[in-house]
């Protein structure tokens, strides 16, 4: 994503970011019936989308999420081939040039991620529901390659709650944390470009809402 040159303070371009009138479920209907095969979840910097996917992950093992190759290094915690594939460079230009990533983006301006595309091709062909979690620039190539997808847009309740859970989380410096702040003004933007909303005011609120537009049985 490309970073804003302007607008220096903590507002987002058009205004505060504010809870919709009516409840998105009644505000959209979403192309085609029955249950959408594969579900793009993106949102805004530290919106809470790991929360969700980890979440979901763990109330719904039924549901595949992919697990994304990058080039930027792993946290502590993080395991190799769980969280992410933790890969080089030279590795990542490799993928690139044999066409074997879905999509990918250069996020925050700095790594690289991306969705190796043959895993994610084997689970739609077997009939699974699949989960992306990715960032916007990423959703808008998915769009392209695969528009029977499902689009949804996770927001934070307000964008106080946004800056409060950017800096709350303190794991990233001053510096890193104006260019996720520049970068969630233009993602949070982007929300009517998505099939559905669904505010982050409760984890399992959340997490319950995303699985019921992936048609999915909890377990
Ligand atoms: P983090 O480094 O904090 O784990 O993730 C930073 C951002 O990268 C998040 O917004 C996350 O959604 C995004 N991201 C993670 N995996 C992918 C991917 O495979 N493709 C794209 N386009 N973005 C990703």
């Amino acid at each position: 994503m490309t970073d804003p040159q302007h607008d220096p303070q903590d507002q987002p371009p058009h205004g505060p970011h504010r809870r919709r009138q009516h409840h998105p479920l009644e505000e959209h209907h979403p192309r085609g019936e029955g249950p959408a095969r594969l579900t793009v979840l993106a949102g805004p910097t530290a919106v809470g989308k790991g929360t969700v996917s980890a979440d979901l992950r763990r109330r719904y093992p039924d549901v595949w999420i992919s697990v994304s190759a990058t080039t930027r290094a792993r946290r502590p915690g993080e395991v190799d081939g769980v969280h992410y594939h933790f890969v080089s460079e030279e590795t990542f230009d490799g993928y690139v040039e044999r066409g074997e990533l879905l999509e990918w983006a250069r996020v925050h301006g700095r790594h690289r991620y991306g969705t190796p595309r043959r895993p994610v091709e084997e689970v739609l062909a077997a009939g699974r529901p699949a989960l992306l979690e990715i960032d916007l620039a990423g959703a808008r190539q998915v769009r392209e390659a695969m528009p029977e997808a499902r689009f949804v847009f996770l927001a934070p309740p307000s964008w106080e709650e946004l800056v409060r859970r950017l800096v709350g989380r303190g794991t990233e410096g001053e510096e890193e944390r104006e260019r996720r702040l520049a970068t969630a003004r233009v993602e949070l933007a982007a929300e009517p470009e998505f099939d559905v909303t669904i505010y982050n005011d409760d984890v399992q609120r959340a997490t319950d809402e995303l699985v019921s537009w992936m048609g999915v049985r909890g377990s």
